[in-house]
């Protein structure tokens, strides 16, 4: 026999801990289907059988209102695990016993595991066990989730309770005279009709429709609309009965019953406090200093600076060996393949694609690294709750403030790590919102076009405006996102939810896995994806090419060149060497020249080439010629690719993104580029579509539709703001 257990708890109960207990490395982690609603499955062996584990999202309570706790309902009523271990942490008994009721009212095969017992003990709470299994009538197992402690004897518990494979049977509790009454009446009904029933118990389908829960709802007229009618009848009526008496609806009734059961289960001595609860816990004595007003912000701010030093300072030499490496490997196909298509789509479409994938890999796993730190001791709730405040204004949400960062609030930061991380954020709406926001942040890679520009045109403020223009990328982030959430993603804020957990060391244990399931996630997700749309890029910049009459123009350029010039010239040239001597170098640069002005052809040439010619009528109102609309579609397949496109479209040859200087006076003397020219570019570049492995991310994080929307918003956003500056700027003449 092939066993099933689902492990279910609140959030923070240990159930990750307990589930990589069990598993080991023996997991898979995916998410629920159109949702990113983690998925993790593991499997174990018991004498010798195979034991599938499913480690469920953590909530307070299964009702419909989040992702998770349909995800949960759904998982448990369509998977029917054998049994469901549910994971209650012993120092927060009332509060995690909620749950718990509702698994009893569901009726599945329930085993708890007690865990944190050495944390109970640690506070002087006492629990009397068997007098707690007696009361509420299911085997309970005392763990230690962290240590391993009691794991085998869960294991038994919950093999045993599995094997007596009964039937799911919901458990009667009362919910008060008037409620009682209702539910026997639409439980007949249930039972009489089927309804429902080979999912769910008939005294649960009655609660839910209690709790006027849509999902059930939903269901049940689907179902039997004729029967559901008529248990809805009877709801509207009780519903109308309590509102008129008592001022509340079923399902607040139905909450503060659960509450009871509960507690008079617990007050009956299966608790007891050996010293005042009231007392401060080592936590809240932490809390004193970490959340205080006026030092509170400061450590955070110390904090967080150090994550983003620590994510972008280690991964920087690992990033830089993989660079080297992709550099090394272009360098061997340079080498040993004949010139051509194949080659030139090898290194820059295959190769650039593959490294730009990996190269982030370093960045991210440091920066999960960084945050399972602080979320696993539960840091990140106090940042969150901390930084509410101020983005509540925006329409975000506390937990907000670390994408924000990651991306580039730091000017340097990098997106993609950036989307990843809005998966702190519960709420859709203001996930959603801050995911949409984080490329307006001035990440690594647009810093080498900043440094270009200010550097050309206002080389004698440099650092000033480095910092303005980081500024603005707050302002702009944090207003587009105050926008959304007045527009298409208008909704409430959710409330600060967000219990404060006591603090806690992780473990490193605990800390590898949730890095490495998050890294993996991504390259699994992302990678496919970024190789084809890597190599479509390289297509555009390189199709169709030039005809054949222009090679002969440029073919004939070459040799008249060269007919002007010695054999013996010729002949050193050949050999090949760093510096020529005089009339060698003079030849040598000649034929750079041809060579760039070849390359410019092409390009301007090519798709890309045509596009950007084609946008320009339009885009001459913000001041950019072909030249710049053609760096501006390569910057979307990385920004710092603005920086090469520019040299090659105005024919400088390689252009090195970190020492930009010839190509700064080229612009800089150009009649097309001005002061005003270069503000507007600047906009536009720090505001436009997110570089399209940025676009694929937001993809997988949410779908397709937003990413295309991130595209478009941003790009027609940036071009406005472009359009207006230069507009302004040249007609003070500021140019
Ligand atoms: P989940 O949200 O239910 O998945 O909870 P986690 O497994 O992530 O655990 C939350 C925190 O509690 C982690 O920092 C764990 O290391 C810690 N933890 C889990 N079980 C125990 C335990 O039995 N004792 C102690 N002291 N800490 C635990
Ligand atoms: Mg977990």
């Amino acid at each position: 026999m092939h066993l099933k257990i689902a492990l279910a708890g609140n959030p923070n109960a240990g159930k990750t801990t307990l589930f990589n207990q069990l598993t080991g490395a023996r997991q898979h982690v995916g998410n629920y289907p159109g949702i990113t609603v983690d998925h993790k499955e593991g499997f174990t062996h018991h004498n010798g059988e195979k034991i599938t584990i499913t480690d469920l999202p953590g909530t307070y309570s299964m009702t419909a209102y989040s992702a998770e706790e349909l995800v949960s309902r759904d998982y448990l009523v369509n998977e029917r695990p054998d049994v469901v271990i549910d994971i209650v942490d012993s120092s927060n008994l009332e509060r995690n016993l909620y749950l718990t009721c509702q698994f009893l009212e569901l009726g599945v095969p329930l085993v708890i595991a007690l865990n944190m017992i050495d944390v109970a003990k640690d506070r002087g709470i006492q629990l009397n066990i068997k007098k707690l299994e007696i009361l509420l009538g299911v085997p309970i197992v005392p763990i230690i989730a962290r240590s391993g402690f009691g794991k085998e004897d869960l294991l038994e518990a919950a093999i045993d309770t599995a094997s007596k494979n009964k039937a799911w049977i919901s458990r009667d509790i009362s919910y008060g005279k008037d409620l009682d009454t209702t539910l026997t009446e639409l439980i007949s009904l249930i039972s009489k009709h089927n309804f429902l029933t080979e999912t769910y118990p008939s005294r649960y389908t009655a609660i839910k429709y209690l709790e006027n829960d849509e999902q059930i709802l939903e269901k049940g007229q689907q179902y039997n609309s004729d029967v559901a009618n008529k248990l809805e009848k009877i709801v509207s009526k009780t519903t109308e009965h309590t509102q008129k008496t008592l001022d509340v609806y079923p399902e607040a009734i139905i909450a503060d019953h659960r509450y009871g059961y509960i507690k008079s289960i617990v007050r009956q001595g299966v608790e007891k406090r050996t010293f005042d609860a009231d007392r401060l816990y080592t936590s809240d004595k932490i809390d004193k200093v970490l959340t205080n007003r006026l030092m509170g912000p400061a450590i955070m701010f110390l904090v967080l600076f150090s994550l983003y030093q620590f994510t972008f300072s280690l991964s920087e030499m690992p990033v830089a060996w993989l660079e080297s490496f992709f550099g090394w490997l272009g360098g061997v196909i340079e080498n040993s393949l004949p010139d051509g298509l194949i080659k030139s789509m090898i290194i820059s479409g295959i190769i650039g694609g593959v490294g730009g994938i990996l190269g982030f890999v370093p960045l991210i796993m440091f920066m999960f690294f960084g945050i399972a730190i602080l979320e696993d001791s539960g840091y990140l709730a106090r940042v969150a709750f901390m930084m509410d405040r101020v983005f509540r204004i925006f329409g975000l949400h506390g937990s907000s403030v670390m994408p924000f960062i990651v991306s580039g609030g730091i000017a340097g930061g990098c997106a993609v790590p950036g989307v990843m991380a809005t998966r702190t954020l519960r709420s859709p709406k203001e996930r959603m919102a801050t995911m949409l926001t984080v490329p307006f942040m001035n990440c690594g890679a647009k810093i080498p076009v900043l440094a270009l520009l200010i550097g050309a045109f206002f080389a004698e403020n440099k650092a000033l405006y480095m910092f303005l223009f980081t500024l603005l990328a707050w302002l702009v982030a944090l207003l587009a996102a105050k926008f959304l959430r007045v527009t298409i993603l208008r909704g409430s804020p959710t409330p600060f939810v967000m219990e404060l957990p006591p603090y806690r060391f992780p473990t490193l244990r605990g800390l590898i896995i949730h890095t490495w399931e998050r890294t993996y996630q991504y390259i699994k997700k992302a990678g496919t994806v970024i190789l084809g749309i890597s190599i479509l890029l390289w297509a555009l910049m390189t199709f169709p090419g030039l005809d054949d009459q222009y090679l002969t123009v440029f073919e004939e350029q070459r040799q008249e060149t060269l007919s002007r010039f010695s054999p013996e010239t010729i002949a050193s040239l050949d050999q090949g060497s760093e510096t020529f001597s005089g009339q060698t170098q003079g030849l040598a640069d000649k034929l750079g020249e041809i060579n760039n002005s070849q390359t410019e052809a092409a390009l301007r040439n090519s798709i890309a080439g045509k596009v950007g010619g084609a946008l320009e009528p339009l885009t001459m109102s913000a001041g950019f010629d072909w030249r710049t609309n053609i760096a501006l579609i390569g910057g979307f397949a990385a920004k710092e690719v603005i920086v090469s496109t520019l040299g090659t479209a105005y024919s400088m040859g390689e252009v090195d993104a970190e020492e930009p200087a010839s190509l700064g006076e080229r612009l800089k003397n150009d009649s097309n580029w001005n002061r005003v020219v270069a503000v507007a570019a600047l906009i536009f570049i720090m505001f436009y579509a997110p570089c399209f492995i940025t676009v694929v991310c937001i993809a997988k994080e949410s779908s397709w539709k937003w990413a295309f929307f991130s595209i478009c918003f941003n790009t027609f956003f940036a071009f406005l703001a472009a359009v207006a500056v230069y507009q302004i700027g040249m007609f003070f003449q500021l140019g």
